[in-house]
């Protein structure tokens, strides 16, 4: 399937502590993300970066962990999403931290819903009252459910924006304890790592495409450090255990074989904490994994 793919850069580093990860979409854009997508026959449009304002110029939203410039750059995302979606394009969103996912997943569900496969160490299922951090990176899958600040859950529109039976979790390892008594009680389909390690990812990801078949589309948000963190080391929160690059390649491939993915996060990826490019070299295979490539 040939499909129009459009580049959205999300340089937003306003939800956790760590600098550098708002240079993720040029690390990117250098691994050849376009280029390896237009090799597979797609039509690849680069729509450049939404504007996120910069740390440096906001000081005194430090104290409320920057949530209106957040809620600010997540509605600009949920808008392009919206627009991409509406005109039959395959939004690529590439960050940055996790957080623009309020508003990418907001926005490729705003006229009709779609399953969630979010691919992450963590659980980003924190809210207030669970978090050590305070990070809202921390928090958005939470927020995404409708639980937390509401000035970020009702982003683009109001309310949660999916439910438990719509999300899977894959590579999941590192849960705050308040974090992992509520994703317990959430409904959500959790794929741990020991999952991984028992069954194999090419049956957990099968199985995990399954929970999600009552839809026809599905969104992928890819945190690059679900990987091990000897293949991806520029992230900002590594933890050890994770996937290897063969078994992120074979997830990708397997939900390519579905021809449901209709729109992709690549997030968390901080090239100043990378050696040489590789996460984003990676992150650019397994994309392009996830819109076709094939090995033979
Ligand atoms: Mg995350
Ligand atoms: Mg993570």
């Amino acid at each position: 399937m040939n499909r129009t793919i459009r580049i959205i850069g999300v340089p937003i580093d306003l939800g956790q502590s760590k600098r550098g990860v708002d240079l993720g979409p040029g690390a990117l854009r250098y691994a050849g993300l376009a280029e390896k997508l237009q090799a597979l026959g797609h039509r690849v449009i680069d729509g450049g970066n939404l504007g996120v304002a910069v740390r440096e110029t906001i000081p005194g939203q430090a104290q409320q962990h920057y949530l209106p410039a957040i809620a600010q750059a997540c509605l600009a995302v949920y808008r392009a999403a919206r627009q991409a979606v509406a005109d039959g394009e395959t939004p690529l969103f590439i960050g940055g931290d996790h957080t623009l996912a309020i508003g990418s997943i907001g926005g490729v569900t705003h006229s009709a819903p779609a399953g969630l496969l979010w691919i992450d160490a963590h659980g980003d299922f924190n809210t207030t009252e669970t978090t050590i951090s305070g990070n809202i990176h921390g928090m958005t899958l939470a927020l995404l459910l409708g639980e937390g600040y509401p000035q970020l859950v009702d982003v683009g529109r109001p309310g949660a924006k999916l439910a438990a039976r719509d999300v899977v979790m894959i590579a999941i390892r590192d849960l705050d304890p308040g974090e992992r008594r509520r994703l317990r009680a959430s409904g959500i389909t959790v794929y741990t790592m020991r999952d991984i390690d028992e069954r194999g990812i090419g049956p957990v990801v099968r199985e995990a495409l399954e929970r999600l078949e009552h839809h026809e589309r599905l969104h992928v948000s890819l945190d690059m450090d679900c990987l091990e963190p000897q293949a991806g080391p520029g992230v900002g929160t590594p933890s050890p255990g994770g996937l290897t690059c063969r078994e992120a390649q074979l997830m990708m491939e397997i939900i390519a074989d579905c021809g449901r993915c209709a729109s992709l996060d690549i997030v968390e990826i901080n090239p100043i904490l990378d050696r040489h490019n590789i996460t984003a070299l990676l992150a650019v295979e397994l994309a392009a994994s996830l819109f076709g490539k094939r090995i033979l």
